[in-house]
């Protein structure tokens, strides 16, 4: 089909039932339906599904969409399924299904049924399904979570980096899309040169998140009346608080409820059911302050977070920048404080040392430059998106302002004197 005869738009609307499209969706569509490499890094929540989604409907054959968990495969085929009365429009090849449904499924990509497979990694290097595959017309290939091929990443997974191969087995000139939220300049790399698509036309959104504002605290053995202080000081608003470990989410959930707030504890040792009835307490606001490991985040769209405090320093930027990145969605306020300490450096050093020594190198870089961000007195959001690779203009950037260094700003030794030795 080409370009001209269709109308991007209209598409939008038939499918999705939107009006608009997000950010650079526009421009990304287009890409992939000329059929280009195309390389997508936006931040989470900015709509990557769409990009590839609405192209396999629009295109002729099926697209394949390589995505690492088989519960967002899940999710995904369900909602295409939603938008589209036709059945087998999108399916699943893992190794859930047994010989009946693969032959399904098998069949209805033949029969220019499915628009959209999702497979994991794994799946793809069977041999019977890369024959399949071959004989097969494929749009294009949709690698979505692309960072997973880089051990600069923060979720790296070693099938990834065997994908370049498997899509050469499965036919020679079949456009990738890879699709991340990741945007630091490494991993970057390491997807376009392990995808072997150096070409790629490039398409990155900004990351700067303007309604946030950046502060650091030293942290001190009164860090959890600060914190207790700084949760009164916002009564009634909505907030989420970090910490390592598990053993530190129940504590400081406890000390918070005896405080008169109203918390709940949430990390991966608690059961299945306590952590959804937490979770939701939390989304119908009958409770203010989830206190949680990293185990808490992911997928969860409450648009008014209005603070994220880290009672821990994470272990690198990228997930600073996750994790912080859960306030304010609705674009309002969003008050993002770190407690920091370097003993809590050293113990992150701590925990990686029985790791192999090139995984040790990597955290240890990915640390240093937390240490950095803790540390600066420049402005963090242009630390945070220059880390990103993005230039931000200090004085006149969208959310200059919105950060302590720059309100608030320090001489060397006041800084110094602040740290608890
Ligand atoms: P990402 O993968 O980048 O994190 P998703 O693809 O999951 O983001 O999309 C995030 C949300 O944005 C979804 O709820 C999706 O329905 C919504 N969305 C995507 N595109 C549009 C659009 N053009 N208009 C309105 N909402 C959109
Ligand atoms: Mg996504």
């Amino acid at each position: 089909m080409s370009l001209k005869e269709i109308d991007l738009h209209q598409q939008l609307k038939k499918y999705f039932g939107f009006s608009q499209f997000k950010g650079l969706q526009e421009e990304v569509i287009t890409s992939i339906v000329k059929g280009n490499n195309t390389f997508v890094v936006m931040p989470t929540g900015g709509g990557k599904s769409l990009c590839y989604q609405l192209p396999a409907l629009i295109e002729e054959g099926t697209a394949i969409v390589v995505s690492p968990l088989i519960a967002l495969m899940k999710n995904q085929v369900d909602a295409i399924r939603g938008i589209s009365s036709e059945h087998g429009v999108a399916h699943v090849l893992n190794s859930s299904l047994n010989k009946t449904e693969v032959r399904q499924v098998k069949e209805d990509i033949a029969n220019g049924v499915t628009k959209l497979l999702y497979v994991a990694p794994e799946s793809l290097t069977k041999a019977d399904h890369v024959d399949f595959l071959k004989k097969q017309k494929i749009s294009f290939m949709a690698i979505d979570e692309a960072h997973c091929i880089s051990e600069w990443g923060h979720d790296f997974r070693p099938e990834y980096r065997n994908l370049r191969q498997i899509i050469q087995r499965i036919g020679d000139n079949i456009p990738i899309i890879a699709l991340t939220a990741t945007a630091t300049p490494k991993v970057q790399e390491d997807i376009l040169k392990n995808l072997g698509i150096p070409d790629a036309k490039a398409f990155k959104a900004s990351f700067n998140r303007p309604n946030l504002y950046y502060e650091v605290r030293p942290k001190t053995k009164n860090v959890n009346s600060d914190i207790i202080r700084f949760v009164k000081q916002n009564e009634g608003k909505s907030g989420i608080i970090y910490c390592l470990s598990r053993k530190k989410v129940e504590e400081l959930a406890q000390t918070l409820q005896v405080n008169g707030i109203k918390a709940v504890p949430y990390h991966a040792g608690l059961d299945a059911k306590t952590r959804s009835r937490h979770q939701d307490m939390f989304l119908m606001e009958d409770i203010d302050v989830v206190v949680a490991t990293i185990a808490f985040g992911m997928g969860i769209d409450k648009p008014d977070v209005r603070f994220v405090i880290h009672h821990d320093i994470p272990k690198s930027i990228e997930s600073y920048y996750q994790e912080t990145g859960r306030a304010g969605r609705d674009g309002g306020e969003g008050h993002c404080l770190a407690f920091y300490s370097y003993k809590d450096i050293e113990k992150l050093e701590k925990f990686m040392s029985g790791k192999p020594v090139a995984e040790q190198e990597i955290g240890h870089a990915l640390l240093q430059e937390v240490v950095a961000y803790a540390e600066t007195s420049i402005s963090r959001r242009k630390f945070i998106l220059h880390y990103f690779g993005e230039s931000f203009d200090g004085e006149t950037g969208e959310g200059a302002s919105m950060d302590d260094n720059v309100r608030y700003p320090k001489k060397k030794h006041e800084a110094k004197e602040e740290v608890e030795l």
